[in-house]
C-alpha cells in the first residue's frame, strides 16, 4: 500500500468510527426559534441599534447634576466630556438594572499629584458601585483602588491602562443585586469588565455598596443611575451607550 492510500485508509475508518458513535437524528438537537433579534453591532464611533446612547458628544440631555437633579454642570468641548472640579457627580436622568456599558475615559495628559490624587474619576453603577478610574499608568496605590477596581473589593486582574492623555476603553456587563420582600439579599451585585478589550474583572461578586471606609453591606434598592464621580480631577469621557440586558 502505498503512503497516501494508508493515510485516506485510516481516515475513512476514523470517520466511519466517529459516526457510528453519533446515532439517531441530528434535528432533535437544532433549535430553530425564537431567533435571535437582528442587532447592527455599530462600530468604535457608533453604538450597537439597541442602546441607549447616553452621550454622543453633543450634550447632556441624559444627566443632571446627581447632588440636586439640577443642570450638569461638567464641559463639553469639541464632542469630548470633562469633569468640572467642584460641579459635582453627574448621573443619568434614566435609571437601569442589568446592562452592558461602554464608556470612553482620558486621563490628563499633564500629569500632577500621585497615588488616588491623579486622574482620579469613576463610574458608578446605580449610583451605588463604583468602578474605579485612575491614571494607574506608572502609579502606584492600593491594588483595589487603581484603575479596573470595583472600589476596595476587587482589584483587576491586571494593569492595562494606556498612558496619560490617551483614550480608553471600559466594556462592562452589570448584573443587578437581588433582594428579597423582607430586604434580606437574594443574589449580589455581579461585574465583568474589559479594559482596553483585556478582561480585568471576569464576573466577580460585590460584597455591597462601595464604601470609602469598612465593610461594604447591602441596602435594598430598585433600578438605578449610572453616576459619574468628580473627584477634582479633569478627567475626560466620551461615547457612553448602555443595553439593557
Ligand atoms: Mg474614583
Amino acid at each position: 500500500m502505498n503512503r497516501y492510500l494508508f493515510i485516506l485508509t485510516i481516515a475513512l475508518g476514523m470517520t466511519a468510527s466517529s459516526h457510528a458513535q453519533q446515532q439517531g437524528d441530528p434535528k432533535a438537537t437544532e433549535v430553530w426559534t425564537p431567533v435571535p433579534k437582528v442587532v447592527d453591532p455599530g462600530n468604535t464611533s457608533k453604538a450597537p441599534s439597541d442602546a441607549i446612547v447616553l452621550f454622543d458628544g453633543k450634550n447632556l440631555d441624559q444627566w443632571v447634576s446627581a447632588k440636586d437633579g439640577g443642570k450638569a454642570g461638567w464641559t463639553i468641548e469639541n464632542g469630548v466630556l470633562t469633569v468640572k472640579a467642584g460641579a459635582g457627580d453627574i448621573k443619568t436622568k434614566d435609571v437601569f438594572g442589568d446592562c452592558q456599558l461602554h464608556i470612553e475615559w482620558r486621563t490628563p495628559a499633564k500629569v500632577e499629584s500621585e497615588g488616588q490624587g491623579r486622574g482620579n474619576s469613576g463610574i458608578f453603577f446605580m449610583q451605588q458601585y463604583e468602578l474605579q478610574v485612575l491614571d494607574s499608568y506608572n502609579n502606584q496605590t492600593y491594588s483595589n483602588g487603581q484603575a479596573g477596581s470595583l472600589y476596595k473589593q476587587h482589584m483587576p486582574l491586571v494593569n492595562a491602562c494606556r498612558p496619560p492623555g490617551e483614550w480608553q476603553t471600559y466594556d462592562v456587563i452589570f448584573t443587578a443585586p437581588k433582594f428579597k420582600e423582607d430586604g434580606s439579599l437574594l443574589s449580589p451585585a455581579r461585574v465583568t469588565v474589559l479594559h482596553n478589550n483585556v478582561l480585568i474583572q471576569n464576573n466577580v461578586e460585590l460584597k455591597g455598596k462601595t464604601l470609602y471606609i469598612g465593610q461594604p453591606f447591602y441596602e435594598k434598592h430598585g433600578p438605578g443611575s449610572i453616576q459619574l464621580q468628580d473627584h477634582g480631577n479633569p478627567v475626560s469621557y466620551r461615547n457612553i451607550w448602555l443595553r439593557k440586558l
